[in-house]
Protein backbone atom coordinates (compact mmCIF):
# COMPACT_ATOMS: atom_id res chain seq x y z
CA UNK A 1 0.00 0.00 0.00
CA UNK A 2 1.25 3.52 -0.90
CA UNK A 3 1.68 5.94 2.21
CA UNK A 4 -1.29 8.81 0.38
CA UNK A 5 0.33 12.13 -0.23
CA UNK A 6 -1.66 15.53 -1.00
CA UNK A 7 -1.48 16.31 -4.64
CA UNK A 8 0.88 18.83 -6.46
CA UNK A 9 0.05 20.05 -9.41
CA UNK A 10 3.24 20.59 -11.98
CA UNK A 11 1.48 22.22 -15.20
CA UNK A 12 -0.49 19.41 -16.44
CA UNK A 13 1.03 16.61 -14.29
CA UNK A 14 -0.84 15.48 -10.59
CA UNK A 15 2.42 14.40 -8.16
CA UNK A 16 0.71 12.13 -5.44
CA UNK A 17 -2.64 11.28 -3.89
CA UNK A 18 -3.70 8.74 -6.47
CA UNK A 19 -2.02 9.54 -9.17
CA UNK A 20 0.83 7.20 -10.93
CA UNK A 21 4.09 7.26 -9.87
CA UNK A 22 5.60 10.64 -12.36
CA UNK A 23 8.84 9.83 -14.62
CA UNK A 24 11.59 12.51 -14.73
CA UNK A 25 14.31 13.21 -16.10
CA UNK A 26 16.79 16.34 -16.68
CA UNK A 27 18.45 17.85 -19.91
CA UNK A 28 22.07 17.75 -20.36
CA UNK A 29 22.04 20.08 -23.14
CA UNK A 30 23.43 24.11 -22.38
CA UNK A 31 19.72 25.94 -21.21
CA UNK A 32 20.68 28.95 -23.38
CA UNK A 33 20.78 26.11 -26.75
CA UNK A 34 16.97 26.35 -27.16
CA UNK A 35 16.88 24.43 -30.36
CA UNK A 36 19.27 21.66 -28.40
CA UNK A 37 17.42 21.68 -25.36
CA UNK A 38 13.71 21.18 -26.99
CA UNK A 39 15.11 18.18 -29.17
CA UNK A 40 16.22 16.63 -25.46
CA UNK A 41 12.65 17.28 -24.25
CA UNK A 42 10.92 16.23 -27.03
CA UNK A 43 12.77 12.84 -27.05
CA UNK A 44 12.41 12.50 -23.82
CA UNK A 45 8.56 12.87 -24.29
CA UNK A 46 8.64 10.43 -26.90
CA UNK A 47 9.84 7.37 -24.96
CA UNK A 48 7.57 8.23 -21.74
CA UNK A 49 9.08 11.18 -19.47
CA UNK A 50 6.54 12.79 -17.87
CA UNK A 51 9.06 15.93 -16.03
CA UNK A 52 11.55 17.45 -17.81
CA UNK A 53 14.27 19.71 -15.43
CA UNK A 54 16.54 22.16 -17.08
CA UNK A 55 19.46 24.05 -15.19
CA UNK A 56 18.94 27.66 -14.65
CA UNK A 57 22.35 29.01 -13.78
CA UNK A 58 21.32 32.89 -14.72
CA UNK A 59 18.61 34.77 -15.72
CA UNK A 60 20.00 33.86 -19.39
CA UNK A 61 19.24 31.04 -18.76
CA UNK A 62 16.41 31.66 -16.68
CA UNK A 63 14.63 34.13 -19.66
CA UNK A 64 15.70 30.97 -22.33
CA UNK A 65 13.19 28.92 -20.46
CA UNK A 66 10.67 31.18 -21.68
CA UNK A 67 11.86 30.79 -25.78
CA UNK A 68 12.01 27.01 -25.08
CA UNK A 69 8.68 26.64 -23.57
CA UNK A 70 7.20 28.51 -26.54
CA UNK A 71 8.68 27.07 -28.96
CA UNK A 72 7.36 23.61 -26.89
CA UNK A 73 3.54 25.34 -27.66
CA UNK A 74 4.32 25.91 -30.56
CA UNK A 75 5.10 22.40 -31.59
CA UNK A 76 2.35 20.65 -29.81
CA UNK A 77 4.38 19.65 -26.56
CA UNK A 78 2.74 20.62 -23.51
CA UNK A 79 5.87 18.76 -21.08
CA UNK A 80 5.46 20.69 -17.42
CA UNK A 81 9.16 21.73 -17.25
CA UNK A 82 11.32 22.50 -14.14
CA UNK A 83 13.84 24.40 -13.52
CA UNK A 84 17.01 23.73 -11.15
CA UNK A 85 18.27 26.52 -9.02
CA UNK A 86 21.64 26.89 -6.75
CA UNK A 87 23.41 29.65 -5.36
CA UNK A 88 20.93 32.37 -7.00
CA UNK A 89 17.75 33.01 -6.16
CA UNK A 90 17.47 35.68 -8.90
CA UNK A 91 17.53 33.08 -11.24
CA UNK A 92 14.48 31.57 -9.72
CA UNK A 93 12.45 34.91 -9.56
CA UNK A 94 12.53 35.01 -13.07
CA UNK A 95 12.19 31.95 -14.40
CA UNK A 96 8.91 31.50 -12.26
CA UNK A 97 7.06 33.00 -14.98
CA UNK A 98 8.19 30.65 -17.37
CA UNK A 99 8.18 27.14 -15.72
CA UNK A 100 5.51 25.00 -14.05
CA UNK A 101 8.22 23.91 -11.04
CA UNK A 102 11.07 25.03 -9.19
CA UNK A 103 13.58 22.74 -7.69
CA UNK A 104 15.72 24.42 -5.04
CA UNK A 105 17.99 23.24 -2.67
CA UNK A 106 17.70 24.02 0.92
CA UNK A 107 21.63 23.82 1.13
CA UNK A 108 22.63 26.54 -1.04
CA UNK A 109 19.27 28.93 -2.08
CA UNK A 110 20.13 31.04 0.61
CA UNK A 111 23.43 30.03 2.09
CA UNK A 112 27.14 29.94 0.61
CA UNK A 113 28.44 26.92 -0.22
CA UNK A 114 29.86 25.20 2.77
CA UNK A 115 33.23 25.50 4.15
CA UNK A 116 33.10 22.62 6.27
CA UNK A 117 34.67 24.13 9.44
CA UNK A 118 33.42 23.16 13.01
CA UNK A 119 31.45 26.65 14.14
CA UNK A 120 29.77 27.15 17.12
CA UNK A 121 26.10 28.72 16.72
CA UNK A 122 24.66 30.30 19.55
CA UNK A 123 20.75 29.87 19.30
CA UNK A 124 20.54 33.76 18.34
CA UNK A 125 23.14 32.97 15.27
CA UNK A 126 21.24 30.14 14.58
CA UNK A 127 17.30 31.98 14.69
CA UNK A 128 19.53 35.09 12.28
CA UNK A 129 20.36 32.70 9.41
CA UNK A 130 16.89 30.92 9.38
CA UNK A 131 15.07 34.68 9.54
CA UNK A 132 17.33 35.59 6.06
CA UNK A 133 15.90 32.20 4.44
CA UNK A 134 12.55 34.02 4.96
CA UNK A 135 13.51 37.05 3.28
CA UNK A 136 14.56 35.74 0.59
CA UNK A 137 12.90 32.93 0.01
CA UNK A 138 9.03 34.45 0.76
CA UNK A 139 9.18 36.10 -2.82
CA UNK A 140 9.43 33.51 -4.53
CA UNK A 141 6.47 31.73 -2.93
CA UNK A 142 4.55 34.57 -3.47
CA UNK A 143 5.30 34.55 -6.91
CA UNK A 144 4.72 30.37 -7.37
CA UNK A 145 2.03 31.03 -5.38
CA UNK A 146 0.29 33.41 -7.92
CA UNK A 147 1.37 31.48 -10.63
CA UNK A 148 0.44 27.93 -9.47
CA UNK A 149 4.06 27.05 -10.12
CA UNK A 150 5.12 24.49 -7.83
CA UNK A 151 8.61 23.96 -5.70
CA UNK A 152 10.35 20.84 -5.08
CA UNK A 153 12.37 21.35 -1.92
CA UNK A 154 15.37 19.20 -2.95
CA UNK A 155 18.15 18.00 -0.19
CA UNK A 156 21.16 16.49 -1.20
CA UNK A 157 23.50 15.09 1.20
CA UNK A 158 26.70 16.08 -0.56
CA UNK A 159 25.34 20.21 -0.17
CA UNK A 160 24.01 20.76 3.24
CA UNK A 161 24.74 24.08 4.74
CA UNK A 162 27.33 24.56 7.44
CA UNK A 163 24.77 25.57 10.08
CA UNK A 164 22.69 22.24 9.61
CA UNK A 165 26.13 20.18 9.16
CA UNK A 166 27.32 21.90 12.58
CA UNK A 167 24.22 21.34 14.57
CA UNK A 168 23.05 18.25 13.03
CA UNK A 169 25.72 16.98 11.27
CA UNK A 170 26.10 15.81 7.99
CA UNK A 171 23.40 12.97 8.40
CA UNK A 172 19.95 12.02 7.40
CA UNK A 173 18.35 14.14 10.55
CA UNK A 174 20.67 16.90 8.94
CA UNK A 175 19.00 16.77 5.54
CA UNK A 176 15.31 16.57 7.22
CA UNK A 177 16.12 19.37 9.02
CA UNK A 178 17.55 21.18 6.19
CA UNK A 179 14.41 20.72 4.14
CA UNK A 180 12.28 21.50 7.01
CA UNK A 181 13.38 24.84 7.74
CA UNK A 182 12.14 25.64 3.95
CA UNK A 183 8.67 23.91 4.31
CA UNK A 184 8.00 26.10 7.58
CA UNK A 185 8.04 29.06 5.07
CA UNK A 186 5.76 27.63 2.70
CA UNK A 187 3.50 26.76 5.09
CA UNK A 188 3.61 30.08 7.21
CA UNK A 189 2.70 31.49 3.65
CA UNK A 190 -0.03 28.99 3.04
CA UNK A 191 1.66 27.70 0.01
CA UNK A 192 1.55 23.85 -0.40
CA UNK A 193 2.17 23.13 -3.78
CA UNK A 194 5.63 21.48 -3.02
CA UNK A 195 7.26 18.26 -2.19
CA UNK A 196 10.44 17.09 -1.01
CA UNK A 197 13.42 15.27 -2.33
CA UNK A 198 16.19 13.45 0.11
CA UNK A 199 18.67 12.34 -2.23
CA UNK A 200 22.19 11.12 -1.69
CA UNK A 201 25.09 9.05 -4.04
CA UNK A 202 24.86 6.57 -1.46
CA UNK A 203 21.38 4.24 -1.39
CA UNK A 204 21.35 3.20 2.43
CA UNK A 205 22.11 7.32 2.95
CA UNK A 206 19.16 8.17 1.09
CA UNK A 207 16.51 5.96 2.54
CA UNK A 208 17.42 6.00 5.70
CA UNK A 209 17.17 10.57 5.07
CA UNK A 210 13.09 9.45 2.92
CA UNK A 211 11.94 7.06 5.93
CA UNK A 212 13.32 9.60 8.23
CA UNK A 213 11.40 12.39 6.33
CA UNK A 214 8.00 10.39 6.55
CA UNK A 215 7.98 9.64 9.76
CA UNK A 216 8.51 13.31 10.85
CA UNK A 217 5.93 14.21 8.68
CA UNK A 218 3.58 11.58 9.76
CA UNK A 219 4.14 12.86 13.55
CA UNK A 220 3.53 16.29 12.20
CA UNK A 221 0.25 15.71 10.16
CA UNK A 222 2.08 16.65 7.51
CA UNK A 223 1.61 15.00 3.95
CA UNK A 224 3.18 16.33 1.16
CA UNK A 225 4.72 14.06 -2.08
CA UNK A 226 8.44 12.95 -2.53
CA UNK A 227 10.50 12.75 -5.47
CA UNK A 228 12.73 9.69 -4.95
CA UNK A 229 16.56 9.56 -6.68
CA UNK A 230 19.99 8.03 -5.96
CA UNK A 231 22.22 10.80 -7.08
CA UNK A 232 25.40 10.47 -9.05
CA UNK A 233 24.65 6.63 -9.60
CA UNK A 234 26.72 6.50 -12.47
CA UNK A 235 26.28 4.63 -15.57
CA UNK A 236 25.93 1.23 -16.88
CA UNK A 237 24.67 -1.96 -14.42
CA UNK A 238 25.92 -0.40 -11.29
CA UNK A 239 24.39 3.26 -12.23
CA UNK A 240 21.09 1.15 -12.54
CA UNK A 241 21.56 -1.19 -10.24
CA UNK A 242 22.21 1.57 -7.14
CA UNK A 243 19.23 3.72 -7.94
CA UNK A 244 16.60 0.33 -8.19
CA UNK A 245 18.08 -0.46 -4.78
CA UNK A 246 17.40 3.02 -3.70
CA UNK A 247 14.17 4.18 -5.33
CA UNK A 248 12.94 0.70 -5.66
CA UNK A 249 13.06 -0.07 -1.82
CA UNK A 250 11.30 2.77 -1.19
CA UNK A 251 8.40 2.23 -3.70
CA UNK A 252 8.37 -1.30 -1.94
CA UNK A 253 7.85 0.31 1.32
CA UNK A 254 5.14 2.32 -0.29
CA UNK A 255 6.70 6.02 -0.31
CA UNK A 256 7.14 8.21 -3.24
CA UNK A 257 5.10 9.85 -5.96
CA UNK A 258 8.13 11.11 -8.67
CA UNK A 259 11.03 9.43 -9.29
CA UNK A 260 14.54 9.89 -11.64
CA UNK A 261 17.16 7.77 -12.44
CA UNK A 262 20.00 9.53 -12.33
CA UNK A 263 22.67 8.20 -14.75
CA UNK A 264 25.88 9.23 -16.72
CA UNK A 265 24.28 8.49 -19.83
CA UNK A 266 21.70 10.32 -22.64
CA UNK A 267 18.44 11.80 -20.77
CA UNK A 268 16.49 9.01 -22.45
CA UNK A 269 17.98 6.51 -21.35
CA UNK A 270 16.79 6.95 -18.04
CA UNK A 271 13.33 6.44 -18.91
CA UNK A 272 13.72 2.67 -19.50
CA UNK A 273 14.53 1.42 -15.88
CA UNK A 274 12.48 4.18 -14.77
CA UNK A 275 9.44 1.99 -16.28
CA UNK A 276 10.77 -1.35 -14.99
CA UNK A 277 10.91 0.13 -11.27
CA UNK A 278 7.51 1.26 -11.15
CA UNK A 279 6.31 -1.83 -13.03
CA UNK A 280 7.72 -4.23 -10.67
CA UNK A 281 6.56 -1.87 -7.69
CA UNK A 282 3.12 -1.93 -8.71
CA UNK A 283 2.71 -5.58 -9.80
CA UNK A 284 5.08 -7.16 -6.88
CA UNK A 285 1.86 -8.73 -5.56
CA UNK A 286 0.90 -10.34 -8.49
CA UNK A 287 3.94 -11.50 -9.78
CA UNK A 288 5.35 -15.07 -8.36
CA UNK A 289 8.68 -12.87 -6.51
CA UNK A 290 10.59 -14.10 -3.56
CA UNK A 291 9.60 -12.15 -0.24
CA UNK A 292 11.16 -12.23 3.43
CA UNK A 293 9.38 -15.69 3.98
CA UNK A 294 10.12 -17.33 0.61
CA UNK A 295 13.95 -16.58 0.70
CA UNK A 296 16.09 -19.43 1.86
CA UNK A 297 18.27 -18.05 4.40
CA UNK A 298 21.11 -20.63 4.04
CA UNK A 299 23.91 -20.41 7.45
CA UNK A 300 27.23 -20.12 6.14
CA UNK A 301 30.50 -21.65 8.34
CA UNK A 302 31.78 -18.20 8.99
CA UNK A 303 27.73 -16.95 9.98
CA UNK A 304 26.90 -15.23 6.90
CA UNK A 305 23.33 -15.13 5.65
CA UNK A 306 23.25 -15.40 2.10
CA UNK A 307 19.42 -14.55 0.34
CA UNK A 308 18.94 -17.05 -2.07
CA UNK A 309 16.73 -15.93 -5.33
CA UNK A 310 15.53 -17.44 -8.86
CA UNK A 311 14.93 -14.87 -11.46
CA UNK A 312 12.93 -16.00 -15.22
CA UNK A 313 13.39 -12.59 -16.20
CA UNK A 314 14.71 -10.82 -18.99
CA UNK A 315 18.60 -9.51 -18.51
CA UNK A 316 17.36 -5.90 -18.07
CA UNK A 317 14.18 -6.88 -15.68
CA UNK A 318 16.94 -9.06 -13.56
CA UNK A 319 19.34 -5.90 -12.97
CA UNK A 320 16.12 -3.69 -11.14
CA UNK A 321 14.10 -6.30 -9.89
CA UNK A 322 16.62 -8.44 -7.83
CA UNK A 323 18.14 -5.28 -6.90
CA UNK A 324 14.75 -3.75 -5.71
CA UNK A 325 13.88 -7.57 -3.89
CA UNK A 326 16.71 -8.50 -3.00
CA UNK A 327 18.48 -4.86 -2.51
CA UNK A 328 15.77 -3.80 0.24
CA UNK A 329 16.47 -6.85 2.56
CA UNK A 330 20.28 -6.22 2.30
CA UNK A 331 19.75 -2.21 3.03
CA UNK A 332 17.97 -3.40 5.70
CA UNK A 333 20.17 -6.09 7.22
CA UNK A 334 18.82 -9.21 6.46
CA UNK A 335 21.12 -10.63 4.90
CA UNK A 336 24.76 -10.40 4.21
CA UNK A 337 25.44 -11.86 1.10
CA UNK A 338 23.11 -13.30 -2.30
CA UNK A 339 22.48 -16.14 -4.58
CA UNK A 340 20.87 -15.57 -7.97
CA UNK A 341 19.94 -18.51 -9.73
CA UNK A 342 19.22 -16.66 -13.38
CA UNK A 343 20.58 -17.45 -16.78
CA UNK A 344 20.82 -13.74 -17.48
CA UNK A 345 22.59 -12.00 -14.95
CA UNK A 346 26.46 -10.76 -15.87
CA UNK A 347 29.50 -12.77 -14.16
CA UNK A 348 29.76 -10.00 -11.49
CA UNK A 349 26.16 -9.34 -10.68
CA UNK A 350 25.79 -10.42 -7.30
CA UNK A 351 29.22 -8.91 -6.39
CA UNK A 352 28.10 -5.76 -7.61
CA UNK A 353 24.95 -5.67 -5.97
CA UNK A 354 26.46 -6.11 -2.28
CA UNK A 355 29.03 -3.24 -3.56
CA UNK A 356 25.82 -1.29 -4.13
CA UNK A 357 24.53 -1.94 -0.20
CA UNK A 358 28.01 -1.16 0.85
CA UNK A 359 28.52 -4.85 2.06
CA UNK A 360 31.70 -5.51 0.69
CA UNK A 361 33.79 -3.49 -2.05
CA UNK A 362 35.80 -5.47 -4.68
CA UNK A 363 36.44 -2.66 -7.18
CA UNK A 364 36.15 1.06 -7.01
CA UNK A 365 32.82 2.99 -6.50
CA UNK A 366 32.22 5.51 -9.05
CA UNK A 367 30.36 8.46 -8.02
CA UNK A 368 29.30 9.84 -11.41
CA UNK A 369 26.92 12.87 -11.89
CA UNK A 370 24.28 12.61 -14.55
CA UNK A 371 25.48 15.79 -16.50
CA UNK A 372 23.32 18.91 -17.01
CA UNK A 373 23.90 22.47 -18.72
CA UNK A 374 26.61 23.06 -16.13
CA UNK A 375 28.90 19.84 -17.41
CA UNK A 376 32.44 21.15 -18.71
CA UNK A 377 33.30 18.68 -20.10
CA UNK A 378 32.02 15.39 -22.29
CA UNK A 379 31.28 13.43 -18.75
CA UNK A 380 30.33 10.08 -20.70
CA UNK A 381 33.33 9.84 -22.48
CA UNK A 382 35.55 10.56 -19.63
CA UNK A 383 33.79 8.77 -17.27
CA UNK A 384 34.22 5.53 -19.65
CA UNK A 385 37.67 5.71 -19.65
CA UNK A 386 38.25 6.18 -15.88
CA UNK A 387 36.36 3.30 -15.28
CA UNK A 388 38.47 1.60 -17.81
CA UNK A 389 41.49 2.95 -16.34
CA UNK A 390 40.83 2.72 -12.13
CA UNK A 391 37.93 0.49 -12.44
CA UNK A 392 39.88 -2.15 -10.15
CA UNK A 393 40.77 -0.66 -6.97
CA UNK A 394 38.92 -2.19 -3.64
CA UNK A 395 37.79 0.38 -1.31
CA UNK A 396 38.54 3.22 -3.55
CA UNK A 397 36.04 5.84 -4.24
CA UNK A 398 35.68 8.23 -6.94
CA UNK A 399 33.68 11.21 -7.94
CA UNK A 400 33.73 12.49 -11.65
CA UNK A 401 31.22 15.64 -11.33
CA UNK A 402 30.71 17.76 -14.34
CA UNK A 403 30.90 20.78 -12.33
CA UNK A 404 31.54 22.14 -8.77
CA UNK A 405 28.26 24.01 -8.64
CA UNK A 406 27.22 21.72 -5.68
CA UNK A 407 30.52 22.20 -3.57
CA UNK A 408 32.94 19.18 -2.70
CA UNK A 409 30.41 18.04 -0.14
CA UNK A 410 28.52 17.04 -3.24
CA UNK A 411 31.53 13.93 -3.36
CA UNK A 412 30.91 13.35 0.54
CA UNK A 413 31.39 9.80 0.36
CA UNK A 414 34.09 10.04 -2.38
CA UNK A 415 38.04 8.84 -1.94
CA UNK A 416 39.25 11.12 -5.17
CA UNK A 417 38.04 13.96 -7.08
CA UNK A 418 37.98 14.69 -10.54
CA UNK A 419 35.81 17.63 -10.88
CA UNK A 420 35.61 20.53 -13.85
CA UNK A 421 36.58 23.80 -12.60
CA UNK A 422 35.95 25.89 -16.38
CA UNK A 423 36.26 24.70 -19.61
CA UNK A 424 39.10 22.38 -20.69
CA UNK A 425 40.14 22.84 -16.61
CA UNK A 426 39.69 19.95 -13.90
CA UNK A 427 40.37 20.00 -10.52
CA UNK A 428 41.62 17.03 -8.42
CA UNK A 429 40.42 16.46 -4.96
CA UNK A 430 41.59 13.95 -2.03
CA UNK A 431 38.34 14.03 0.34
CA UNK A 432 36.84 17.30 0.42
CA UNK A 433 40.15 19.07 -0.67
CA UNK A 434 40.74 20.75 -3.79
CA UNK A 435 45.04 18.91 -4.00
CA UNK A 436 45.35 20.10 -7.57
CA UNK A 437 43.81 22.77 -9.65
CA UNK A 438 42.59 23.90 -13.16
CA UNK A 439 44.94 20.96 -14.49
CA UNK A 440 44.59 20.96 -18.48
CA UNK A 441 41.82 18.31 -19.22
CA UNK A 442 44.64 16.27 -21.58
CA UNK A 443 46.64 15.59 -18.33
CA UNK A 444 43.51 15.08 -15.90
CA UNK A 445 43.47 11.21 -15.54
CA UNK A 446 47.27 10.87 -15.81
CA UNK A 447 47.21 13.05 -12.74
CA UNK A 448 44.54 11.01 -10.73
CA UNK A 449 46.06 7.78 -11.38
CA UNK A 450 49.70 9.44 -9.92
CA UNK A 451 47.33 10.88 -6.79
CA UNK A 452 46.01 7.52 -6.26
CA UNK A 453 49.28 5.76 -6.56
CA UNK A 454 50.93 7.93 -3.88
CA UNK A 455 47.95 7.74 -1.58
CA UNK A 456 49.25 4.08 -1.76
CA UNK A 457 45.29 2.87 -2.78
CA UNK A 458 46.79 1.63 -6.43
CA UNK A 459 47.01 -1.80 -6.98
CA UNK A 460 47.93 -3.32 -10.68
CA UNK A 461 45.08 -4.90 -12.20
S1 LIG B 1 27.70 18.18 -10.71
FE1 LIG B 1 27.01 17.44 -12.74
S2 LIG B 1 24.77 17.33 -12.65
FE2 LIG B 1 25.45 18.52 -10.86
S3 LIG B 1 25.30 20.65 -11.56
FE3 LIG B 1 27.43 20.01 -12.01
S4 LIG B 1 27.40 19.18 -14.10
FE4 LIG B 1 25.25 19.36 -13.41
Amino acid sequence: MRWKTRVVKVGRVSIGGDNPVRIQSMTTSDTRNVKATVDQILKLQDVGCEIVRMTVQGKKEAEACGEIKNELIRLGCDMPLVADIHFYPPAAMVVADFVDKIRINPGNFVDTRAIFKKIIYTDEMYAKEVLKIEEEFAPLIEKCKKRGVAIRIGTNHGSLSDRIMNRYGDTPFGMVESAFEFARVCRKYDYHNFLFSMKASNPLVMIHAYRLLVAEMVNIGWNYPLHLGVTEAGNGEDGRIKSAVGIGSLLLDGLGDTIRVSLTEDPWAEIDPCKRIIKFAKERSKLRLPTVDTLVPKTLKEGSVILKAKYDVSAADLVILASMELGAKLIDGLGNGVSIDSHHKSEDFERNLLQACRIISFKTDFIACPGCGRTLFDLQSVTNRIKEKTGHLPNVKIAIMGCIVNGPGEMADADFGYVGSRPGKIDLYVGKTCVEKNIDFIDAETKLIDLIKSHGKWVEK
